[in-house]
């Protein structure tokens, strides 16, 4: 999961990087300001923001604007010192998902993340069923015909990322930014991510499950059921 951390205390953001990362296999990245950004959420396509408001060069509202404008799969919180009804009404009414009010315990973040995550995705769900596999996102488990295959964290999180698109075509490159976030920009080649790939099909296909991931040639994968 590939998370953007919009906040100027630096503190503050290093250590909600370092408690989400210890939790779950989540790539944070940092933008200390407006500007930083507005430039991150252009090149990324991230599945959660968490932004502060008040920023030293623009007003972090801007940014949750913008980015539900665009894609509206990104889940927003909300982290601020502005506690006033108003402000969590211009929030919440602009898009954000939630709002927090500093200071939080980080392990009410985390609750918050995947709970918004799991309403924009999943309906609420926390199970999913497609075709013969279960997957459980909160536990980050899955099943296939009731056997649970030996998945690692970059496998468990590519299915998820295939299924949360499903019957979409999902190119290399965004499952190798996915995973490694700011980073993946440091590896030349995505041979890495059809290593993953082809490792994942093979452990569902073991246990009796249809290949459901397809190869789109020369582009990435697609997940269809049917
Ligand atoms: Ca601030």
């Amino acid at each position: 999961m590939l998370i953007l951390i919009v906040e100027d205390e630096k503190e503050l953001a290093l250590s909600i990087r370092d408690y989400l990362k210890g939790i779950q296999d989540i790539t944070c990245d940092l933008a200390p300001n407006f500007s930083k950004a507005v430039e991150l959420t252009e090149l990324y396509s991230y599945d959660c923001l968490i932004v502060d408001l008040g920023l030293p060069d623009g007003d972090g509202l801007e940014i949750i604007k913008k980015v539900k404008t665009e894609d509206a799969q990104t889940g927003i919180i909300i982290i601020s010192a502005r506690d006033t009804l108003d402000d969590r009404l211009k929030g919440l009414n602009i898009g954000a998902d939630d709002y927090l009010t500093k200071p939080f315990h980080l392990s009410e973040l985390q609750a918050r993340i995947a709970s918004v995550l799991r309403r924009i995705r999943f309906d609420g769900k926390s199970i999913l069923k497609e075709g013969v596999l279960e997957v459980d996102t909160v536990q980050r488990k899955i099943k296939v015909n009731g056997k649970e295959p030996d998945l690692t964290k970059s496998e468990f999180n590519i299915l998820e990322y295939l299924i949360t698109n499903k019957n979409k075509v999902v190119t290399k490159a965004s499952i190798a930014e996915h995973i490694l976030g700011e980073y993946s920009d440091m590896y030349s080649s995505y041979d890495f991510v059809y290593t993953h790939i082809k490792n994942l099909r093979k452990k569902l296909v073991e246990l009796g499950c249809p290949d459901y991931i397809k190869t789109v040639y020369g582009t990435g994968y697609i997940f269809e059921t049917a």
